[in-house]
């Protein structure tokens, strides 16, 4: 597997936000988001045994498989030997991709993209909210058991502020939406 990082931190965003993990972050991805802030392009090639020897130095059960889009490369057998080290596995996708069979995720965070869904299950719906804002009626028909409002970060601190204000007034009209903050940046963590 091509693997970009493997660390150790505080889930920074969505409905997770604070708690302690471990990220699996697989390189490359399907699609090429003008807004994508992840430099996952870089990879070790990694055995299923090598990732699970990796996040064998850290003490959470909490992990996420992030990326890129992991989808391109999970196996159900990871995921297996995840279980059976006693993780919670919570996979962090773009939704274009189905998950690989008999692969029994626990938390299902997908941010669609500009592309059809092809999940049958999504536990958490995050969605990049931009300024302008795009049409929030296209993610009507996605049911989840989260919906999380994430303003985008655009590397602007006057456009991030205006998102943030927009975000905020969104999710106090529509209040399904939580607001999904970033704050592995405002902490300086990873
Ligand atoms: S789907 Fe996610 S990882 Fe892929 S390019 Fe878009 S923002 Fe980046």
């Amino acid at each position: 597997m091509r693997i970009n990082e493997i660390f150790y931190s505080l889930q920074g965003e969505g409905y997770f936000t604070g708690t302690p993990a471990i990220f699996i972050r697989f390189s490359g991805c399907n699609l090429d988001c003008v807004f994508c802030d992840t430099a996952h392009k870089t990879f070790v090639d990694m055995s299923e045994d090598d990732i699970m020897e990796a996040i064998s130095a850290y003490p959470a059960t909490h992990v996420v498989l992030t990326g890129g889009e992991p989808t391109l490369q999970l196996t159900s057998s990871l995921v297996g030997k995840l279980h059976a080290a006693g993780k919670f596995v919570q996979i962090e996708t773009n939704g274009t991709q189905p998950l690989p069979a008999l692969c029994d995720i626990d938390w299902i965070t997908c941010s669609p993209k500009y592309r059809p869904v092809m999940l049958s299950h999504i536990d958490e719906l995050k969605v990049v909210y931009q300024t302008p804002a795009q049409d929030m009626s296209q993610y009507d028909k996605y049911d989840a058991a989260v919906y999380s409002l994430q303003p985008c970060d655009v590397n602007d601190e006057k456009k991030n502020v205006e998102t943030l204000k927009n975000a905020i007034v969104y999710c106090l009209a529509h209040p399904k939406w939580r607001l999904s903050l970033q704050t592995h940046k405002m902490l300086n963590i990873r």
